[in-house]
């Protein structure tokens, strides 16, 4: 018999409790520790059980409790005190960058497949996720106008645990959302907010749940709605759990979904930032509701991309959505149609090659071309995405692609350790949590004596191997141990000893198994009594990668053997708070995939913010953060590439094992004058003088509002005013271009009276440019110059715009003389060229008409 209603029934809060309510439904709390503690301190037991959620916790505390609490006036003054501090929060105005828009009237939304904000919300699987969610927590302290949208996964991403010999299984436990610091959006008129959205030609409910972070709402899809057929019920289920079917499915639900949903609403941000290419059918949407407004396919296409970014942020190609054509056919030909495109020109859009027309529909080439503001996650993976995708952009030399580089960072309030943020709290000052980026506050970390940043350090180690235990314990007791294997839980890991961390998601370029390859040097350095080292894993490998799950065990094997069950823990499990304690509780982060596929990596930036030492190849962040000199942390390896994949763990292998023995142990416990390891030390606070304020959100958060929100702000603005005038101009304009373009020419290209050429001194250049009628305003020359190497092709260079010279033109012809300069910067051989490109006002982006006429030879 099944019940004909539901409700969920919740405790009476007395009335001085209230506030508490007001605190758990606001994940400000997963960044303010204090809350988090007036939570834990009504009962530690069953705030560890509810998994810290606030909600289900203040839902299960008794009404005797809650009596309790009511009368103990120094708890509730400090409920007081909280409450009061988190409105003062909410309540500051939004940043005038933005002109009119504020947190409720938004200008930008974040799109994203997963957002990790507390381990409590599971809607994430990792790096992404994670990344995603920090975007959103320094968008709230900066004061950032922005809404997020993503889907909220009734049962999240997989929790892992091991059978007895290791292998990887997946649990989905059915999370409750009644039960979960999240609530029912409402329309303006104060409804639920639903929406049907069309899926293939078959109509899909789709209801929306909000999270409050901070100041910056998350907006959440669910589709587990009681109309919807089990296959659309399960879009929403799990993260990356599905078939190629399901994943269009929910993309297009995120993409077109999440655009119908801020309409729905009653929101209408001006900007889109694409975090990936999962959400790249958003920009689709926003063009077919530009056209609606009366704009031809270009004039919209061209509103579309100047505001919006796209952040790519995976390196290997297999890694980026590919839909094939009839897959496509299925779900976009009628969208097609309505937009007036001929199915082979809307395939295009997703085509590296438009004439390729059995090139697969990609996400990735998709967001690029709705998107004029482009970016990889730090400058190596900047530089690997611009060699990635240079075949959208034909025409273009690689260093011309217009993918940049922002460097992800990470949310120093959520991610610093409270021991460690006291001891920050007491040099650098408060203001390192709300003005992370700022380096004079981390300069005063050399403050920090010596003796105090290391006690606390050794608790957080201490704290870590009791976590550890306490997770081995439970591990252990889930696969049935007898008693005496019980004990072994108590007894693993040293308290004292070197501590290296090693955890992350097991994917095969990130190697959790680099160190199996060379056993007797780990054998032996484990083996060493005096100077003891220890390992601390943790990692999920992808339910479907049976070749990740083997590493698992691989390793699992290992951390039982005889020789290093003392030294070596797997944590199951992980997840954010893991991390925590282990990015806060090594001496060593330990990192070695496979460069240049890492694309950032961020643990090792939460592991530094904790004063914990880096040890990695040079990939993602850390081939931008290393110092040769060694003073921040440790490399393995110069930053080698490697054909032979073997070639390369064999020799990266004996790096970090020589560097392990004969760097890093000695100097560990190289104690002087009260058994503190001085050199050691000194680099932890050197990381946080030279890092801390560049790896850190605020930073990346800051870059994105300069570089890409407020110009794309701006040119929607710009576009839309008057009914769209300027858009409809640049559509024409753009238009003419593309007809007239192919007669311009470049010839004549010369020096002007340069016989010798000194380092450093401008060199003259001149050229005849035919400009086929266009007005001289249109068109953008520029000398393109700089040193070449030894293959003739440049190894760096410079752009310079040049002028028309007044007198010298031949206007009946259309050609017109032009002058510009070049200076070589160094001695040796030097080249240039001239090139031209089409140039108007509302123009962001000379290279998005793919309009380009270098001269010929
Ligand atoms: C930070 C974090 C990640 C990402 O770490 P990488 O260094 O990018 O691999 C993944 N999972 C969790 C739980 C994290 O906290």
């Amino acid at each position: 018999m099944q019940p004909l209603k539901v409700f969920s029934v919740i405790p009476r809060l007395p009335e001085n409790l209230h506030g508490l309510w007001e605190l758990a439904y606001n994940l400000w709390f997963s960044w303010n520790g204090e809350i988090e503690s007036l939570f834990a301190h009504i009962d530690q037991t069953l705030w560890r059980e509810t998994e810290k959620n606030p909600v289900r916790f203040l839902n299960k505390l008794s009404q005797g409790t809650l009596r309790e609490l009511a009368r103990d006036d120094f708890y509730i003054q400090r409920l007081n005190e909280a409450v009061q501090k988190a409105r003062n929060y909410l309540s500051r105005p939004s940043s005038p960058m933005f002109k009119e828009a504020s947190q409720v009237n938004p200008a930008l939304v974040y799109f994203s497949f997963e957002f990790g904000i507390s381990s409590c919300l599971p809607i994430y699987s990792g790096g992404l996720g994670i990344l995603a969610g920090d975007h959103l927590k320094s968008a709230s302290d900066l004061n950032i106008p922005l809404v997020g949208v993503g889907l909220a996964y009734k049962q999240g991403y997989f929790r892992q645990y091991l059978t007895p010999d290791g292998w990887q299984q997946e649990r989905y436990p059915d999370y409750d959302f009644e039960q979960m610091p999240i609530q029912r959006a409402l329309t303006p008129e104060g409804q639920p907010a639903c929406f049907m959205l069309d899926v293939g030609g078959r109509p899909l409910e789709v209801q929306i749940w909000k999270a409050q972070i901070g100041r910056i709402t998350l907006y959440l899809l669910d589709t587990n709605t009681a109309h919807n057929p089990p296959e659309f019920k399960a879009l929403t289920s799990r993260l990356y759990g599905g078939d190629l079917e399901m994943r269009i499915q929910q993309e297009i639900l995120l993409g077109i979904g999440g655009m119908r949903a801020l309409e729905v609403l009653g929101l209408f941000p001006k900007v889109i930032h694409m975090n990936e290419g999962h959400s790249a059918f958003a920009g689709l949407q926003r063009l077919r509701s530009f056209m609606q407004q009366g704009l031809s396919f270009e004039a919209a296409q061209e509103v579309a991309a100047s505001s919006s970014i796209f952040t790519t942020h995976t390196p290997v190609p297999a890694g980026n959505d590919r839909f094939p054509m009839e897959m496509m056919r299925r779900y976009f030909e009628g969208y097609a149609r309505e937009i007036g495109l001929a199915f082979k020109v809307f395939m295009a859009l997703g085509r590296e090659n438009p004439f390729n027309d059995n090139e697969d529909f990609c996400m990735t080439v998709l967001a690029l071309k709705l998107s004029r503001f482009s970016n990889g996650v730090s400058k190596l993976h900047g530089y690997v995405s611009r060699n990635m995708w240079k075949q959208v952009w034909t025409q273009y030399p690689v260093e011309d692609v217009p993918i940049g580089a922002v460097t992800n960072g990470v949310h120093a309030p959520t991610w610093v350790a409270e021991d460690i943020g006291q001891l920050n709290d007491r040099y650098l000052g408060p203001n390192w949590r709300e003005d992370p980026d700022c380096s004079r506050t981390w300069g005063q970390a050399m403050n920090i004596p010596d003796a105090e940043l290391w006690r606390t350090h050794e608790r957080l180690r201490a704290r870590l191997i009791d976590f550890a235990r306490m997770r081995l314990r439970k591990q252990l007791e889930a696969q049935g141990a007898r008693r005496k294997e019980l004990q072994h839980a108590d007894e693993v890991l040293n308290p004292e000893a070197l501590t290296i961390g090693f955890a992350r998601r097991f994917a095969t370029y990130k190697r959790a198994n680099l160190l199996l390859k060379e056993q007797e040097k780990l054998l032996r350095l484990i083996a060493d009594k005096k100077r003891p080292i220890q390992f601390i894993f943790a990692g999920k490998a992808h339910p479907a990668d049976n070749g990740g799950k083997q590493l698992i065990k691989d390793l699992i094997t290992l951390c039982r053997s005889q020789e290093c069950r003392f030294n070596m823990v797997f944590i199951e499990d992980y997840d954010m708070e893991v991390a925590q304690h282990m990015i806060s509780g090594c001496d060593v982060w330990l990192n070695n995939p496979r460069r240049p596929l890492e694309a950032c990596g961020t643990s090792g930036m939460k592991a530094m913010l904790n004063g914990v030492l880096q040890f990695s190849t040079l990939d993602g962040w850390w081939d931008e953060a290393y110092k040769p000199d060694n003073s921040l942390g440790w490399a393995i390896g110069k930053g080698e590439e490697y054909s032979d994949p073997d070639y390369q763990d064999f020799v990266e292998i004996q790096t970090l094992y020589n560097v392990l023995e004969n760097e890093i142990i000695p100097e560990f416990y190289d104690r002087g004058h009260g058994a503190l390891p001085r050199a050691w030390i000194r680099r932890m606070k050197q990381a946080f003088v030279e890092l801390g304020p560049a790896f850190n959100s605020h930073r990346m958060v800051t870059n994105y509002v300069h570089q890409t929100y407020v110009p794309a702000y701006e040119n929607y603005l710009r576009l839309s005013e008057n009914g769209f005038a300027a858009a409809r101009e640049l559509a024409a304009w753009r238009m003419d271009m593309m007809t007239k373009w192919s007669s311009v020419e470049i010839r004549n290209v010369q020096t002007v009276d340069a016989p010798n050429l000194y380092v450093n001194e401008k060199l003259v250049i001149e050229a005849d440019i035919h400009l086929n009628g266009l007005p001289p305003e249109h068109i953008l020359v520029e000398s393109y110059f700089g040193p070449i190497k030894q293959d003739g092709s440049f190894a760096s260079r410079e752009i310079a715009p040049m002028t028309p010279v007044p007198d010298v033109q031949n206007v009946q012809d259309g050609w017109v003389r032009y002058r510009g300069e070049a200076t070589p910067p160094e001695a040796g051989r030097f080249g240039y060229t001239v090139r031209a490109v089409p140039a108007h006002p509302h123009l962001l982006d000379p290279h998005s008409l793919g309009l380009i006429r270098w001269a010929q030879p």
